[in-house]
């Protein structure tokens, strides 16, 4: 193997082993900081391969570092295998869980994980054969799905020696993302106040319920006093159990978005104030937890350029008559958000976005484009130049986090997503080795950055890494 080329022929050669291994994380859903048998399926499959590995990256049991080769550049490759909860579903195009309420792969985290590998493995062979110097590095992320396990390791330091950071989302398109996500801050909010018979003596209670619910109303109203980027949602993780129990505790699971981070500190300030000021009105107390957040996405444009250009020489990805058919019974049962996206954002020319697989290749969106979802690779964007790349696995209207992902997340539309992702990446990151000026353009477009807004590690240093004890390790 000495030729870019034969990166692209390897990945095909050798497909069957990385769609395995997909499928076989899509069969065993696993929540956040819990990826057991996906962390060590990885691991296991690198370690074989010959790559030096180490684990509980960040203090989290379900992180991995894989290293293989010596010296610079050192090219990262960011991986996840998390799944969502509540989204069991069949390998099927109408929804039916396998599992009513069991997780699911409702954001294709096992075709993201598997296709950051297949390219690690890949760029290892090319450079075990071609001469090249450098550090191949597969990252094993936990917990991309609410708990920022990357923000957990870059906090341990695990990414301060990167020079280059790729990694891919699973999507309804192939481009190279130019715009960002937001910011955001997790918290749990959870009062504490006096149970009582709430109609013998209601004088007595003081209730944690009325102070959640009136910091609920307080932040519905602060949603007119912020720029539109801010997101606020929540959830009611618990509030009393019976009517006639005044309950003496309550809580709430709150996300806080902004596009920047100075916005976002801002925000989440007041949210805590009106908390304050809920406990305050109703005579309890409040206990305030902060979860986990994460820092809008740094993109290298260099690297967002590079990965078109490798796309374009590739071709985009071809789906059958049956794929097509397939995906378009998912796409019976979407609204058209996606199409929308693509023909106002992108530009796509209106009959192309109504195809149900849309395997064309296309240019990245514009730079000030900010995605309204949030990820812990902005965290990793922070620390080495870095490029999210989208390929096409899902039906073209499927929302994300939704049974339609889960649904060909173990066909062959989401295995051709995932090897082209691979092999995108690979050979971006092959082109970095043999070219070292593009790869100094991508560090000093990113220097310009950091060097006017250094990053902050969003998660207060006193906030523990969520442990679990690993069983298979
Ligand atoms: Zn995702």
């Amino acid at each position: 193997m000495r030729t870019k080329q034969d990166i692209a022929d390897w990945l095909d050669e050798h497909e069957r082993r990385f769609t395995r291994m997909s499928d076989e994380i899509w069969d065993n859903p696993e929540l956040q900081f819990l990826e057991f048998k996906a962390s060590k399926l990885q691991a296991d499959f690198l370690e074989a391969e010959g790559f030096r590995v180490t684990w509980d990256i960040g203090g989290l049991s379900t992180a991995f570092a894989a290293e293989w080769g010596a010296g610079k550049p050192v090219i990262a490759f960011a991986g996840e295998y998390d799944a969502l909860p509540g989204l069991s579903q069949k390998d099927q195009n109408t929804p039916d869980p396998i599992s009513a309420g069991a997780a699911g792969h409702g954001c294709g985290h096992n075709l993201l994980g598997t296709g950051c590998l297949a390219a690690a493995v890949a760029l290892k062979e090319w450079l075990g054969s071609s001469g090249h110097s450098g550090t191949v590095r597969y990252y094993g992320c936990p917990a991309e799905e609410g708990g920022s396990g990357k923000v957990f390791m870059g906090r341990a330091g695990a990414f301060d020696d990167l020079d280059a950071t790729f990694n891919w989302h699973p999507w309804y398109i192939n481009s190279a993302m130019k715009g960002s996500l937001l910011s955001v801050n997790r918290y749990y909010f959870r009062f504490h106040g006096q149970t009582a018979h709430a109609a013998a003596d209601p004088h007595s209670g003081r209730s944690a319920l009325d102070a959640l619910e009136l910091m609920n109303i307080g932040v519905n109203y602060l949603r007119e006093h912020v720029t539109d980027d801010v997101r606020l949602h929540y959830s009611i993780l618990s509030g009393g159990l019976a009517p006639n129990v005044v309950p003496d505790y309550a809580e709430s699971y709150y996300y806080v978005r902004a596009i920047e981070p100075d916005t976002l500190e801002d925000v989440s300030r007041r949210v805590i104030r009106i908390a304050k000021g809920a406990a305050m009105m109703t005579d309890t107390q409040v206990e305030i937890v902060y979860k986990s957040g994460s820092t809008r996405v740094l993109s290298n444009e260099v690297l967002a350029d590079l990965q078109y250009d490798v796309m374009r020489e590739l071709g985009g990805i071809d789906f059958s008559a049956e794929e097509q058919a397939y995906a378009a019974a998912i796409n019976q049962r979407f609204g058209d958000a996606n199409v929308k996206t693509l023909v106002n954002r992108y530009g796509v020319d209106p009959q192309t976005a109504e195809r149900a697989l849309i395997g064309d290749v296309f240019p990245s969106c514009d730079k000030d484009f900010v995605s309204p979802g949030s990820s812990d690779m902005g965290d990793m964007s922070w620390y080495a130049p870095c490029s999210m790349l989208q390929t096409a696995t899902w039906a073209s209207r499927a929302a994300a986090h939704s049974w339609g992902v889960v649904a060909t997340g173990r066909t062959s539309i989401g295995h051709k997503g995932m090897m082209y992702a691979a092999k995108v990446m690979a050979l971006a990151a092959a082109q970095l080795i043999l070219s070292p000026e593009i790869l100094e353009r991508a560090q000093a477009e990113f220097r310009a950055v950091i060097e006017r807004s250094p990053y902050k590690c969003p998660i207060p240093d006193d906030v523990p890494a969520p442990s679990h004890e690993h069983p298979l390790r």
